[in-house]
């Protein structure tokens, strides 16, 4: 076996002050460069751009409506089981619709504690709950103001477009009262 010793720095090298001033002239060049032609800096200029957000982002969450503009939502809690952050809370009350059992009369996720699994989009049945309103600046003052009511959630135009995040769903219901298009 051949042992190997280690010389460590020699010479000039010893000075690491010269490394140290080769560092920032290289820093400088880059700076030069990048102030004459910004067209090359791999910069987004935020928030005036935005970059597009991959197709499958995990946005924020919005409750689907039917075509009368009430809650696909039939609050059958199995969106606030699968989900591992205990942050979506939901109150049944009995519907109006004889061919609906329930309706959430409350539907609240706390935002302060989602992780973004997406666990309550995969585990519901009726596609009432999405993910893919792409928001990613997700901030508020207030910890109250980061809950989203059902109301919040339905704040949106129901175009039953998929554009984020929508998994395969185990059941497609395509008649009855729980269909959608
Ligand atoms: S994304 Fe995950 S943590 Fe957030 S509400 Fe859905 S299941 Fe809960
Ligand atoms: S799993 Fe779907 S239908 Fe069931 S409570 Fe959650 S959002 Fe409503």
């Amino acid at each position: 076996m051949k042992v190997v010793e280690r010389t460590g720095a020699q010479g000039a090298e010893k000075f690491y002050l010269i490394a140290v001033v080769q560092g920032l002239f290289l820093t400088l060049g880059h700076v030069i460069k990048n102030l004459f032609n910004p067209k090359r800096m791999s910069v987004v200029f935020y928030p005036e751009q935005k970059k597009a957000l991959p197709p499958a982002t995990r946005g924020r969450h919005r409750l689907m409506k039917r075509e009368d503009g009430t809650p696909r939502c039939t609050a059958c809690m199995l969106c606030a089981t699968a989900c591992p952050a205990e942050c979506i809370h939901i109150k049944a009350e009995e519907s109006p619709d004889p061919n609906i059992e329930k309706r959430p009369e409350k539907f609240d996720i706390d935002m302060l504690r989602c992780v973004f699994c997406g666990f309550c989009v995969e585990a519901c049945p009726l596609d009432a709950i999405r993910m893919d309103i792409p928001d990613v600046t997700i901030a508020d003052y207030t910890r109250e103001s980061l809950v989203y009511s059902k109301e919040f959630l339905m704040n949106h135009d129901n175009k039953d477009v998929v554009t984020g995040y929508n998994p395969p769903r185990p059941v497609q219901l395509t008649h009855g009262p729980h269909a959608r298009p």
